[in-house]
């Protein structure tokens, strides 16, 4: 007898049923919490640690300083031997033609800053104009380009990933501006075989604007072709050499 009064049941009635089923079980569980105790959820340990925040773009106080506008002996030359580039005015520049230069000090999951500045001189066009690149891990390229009023393709503009990932906007500010990026980057795991267990991610804040949120990374920036993943431990940060005289300063990391 209740089997056929089930079936004689309309689509409308069973909704409402359905309906009236959830309401009660939402009313129940409003009901459960006010009897529940809120420190049941309350987590006390581990106590982060203290981090004393550096005024305005200056490093905080657990940072390790890669530059801190006197000297490059953080870094080494991509080619072996002394890092080349210019040293001067707090800053350092990009010296053509002697090569890339990265950090003594290998890293994998951090938190960098890092501020360039495009030549004042405005010279060339679009990959010509002002060209360096910031690779984390020696590897995956945060695409450094003078993007104020010179077009290229989108996925290789200031603040892209680079040939992998369009910036949400252009950021950038006019030729001979200090620029910041402040990046927040998860290094790939690799299993034992050398196989990807799970792919890079990196978020990129650019003068203050989210360019790229927690975006996946493909593989190692490709020139030509597709982008592939090639297992690796912890490397070093480089900035590219793309024969324009690209300035940079106040570069600190935070490992995470
Ligand atoms: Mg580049």
């Amino acid at each position: 007898m209740l089997l056929l009064t089930i079936h004689n049941f309309g689509k409308k009635t069973w909704l409402l049923i359905v309906f009236s089923i959830l309401v009660i079980m939402a009313f129940g569980q409003g009901k459960d919490r006010e009897s529940l105790d809120p420190t049941v959820t309350e987590i006390w340990e581990p106590v982060p640690p203290k981090v004393t925040p550096g005024e305005g773009t200056m490093p905080p106080s657990d940072a390790i300083i890669l530059f801190d506008g006197t000297s490059l002996n953080n870094w080494t030359s991509e080619n072996g031997g002394k890092a080349k580039w210019t040293v001067g005015d707090g800053a350092f520049t990009v010296k053509a033609g002697t090569g890339g230069i990265k950090t003594k000090q290998k890293f994998g999951d951090m938190q960098l800053h890092i501020e360039w500045r495009s030549p004042s001189e405005v010279k060339g066009e679009g990959q010509g104009r002002g060209n360096s690149g910031l690779f984390l891990m020696e590897t995956y390229e945060v695409q450094i380009l003078d993007s104020y009023e010179s077009r290229t393709y989108s996925n290789g503009q200031a603040g892209s990933i680079y040939k992998q990932s369009i910036p949400l906007a252009n950021a950038t500010k006019p030729p001979g501006e200090w620029q910041t990026y402040d990046v927040i980057f998860m290094a790939p795991v690799f299993r034992e075989d050398g196989t990807l267990s799970r792919p890079a991610t990196v978020t990129v804040i650019h003068n203050g604007i989210v360019v790229q949120n927690h975006t996946t990374i493909t593989g190692g920036t490709e020139y030509k072709g597709l982008p592939v993943y090639k297992a690796h431990g912890k490397k070093s940060i480089m900035l590219q050499d793309h024969g324009n005289p690209v300035s940079f300063r106040n570069i600190w990391v935070r490992e995470l």
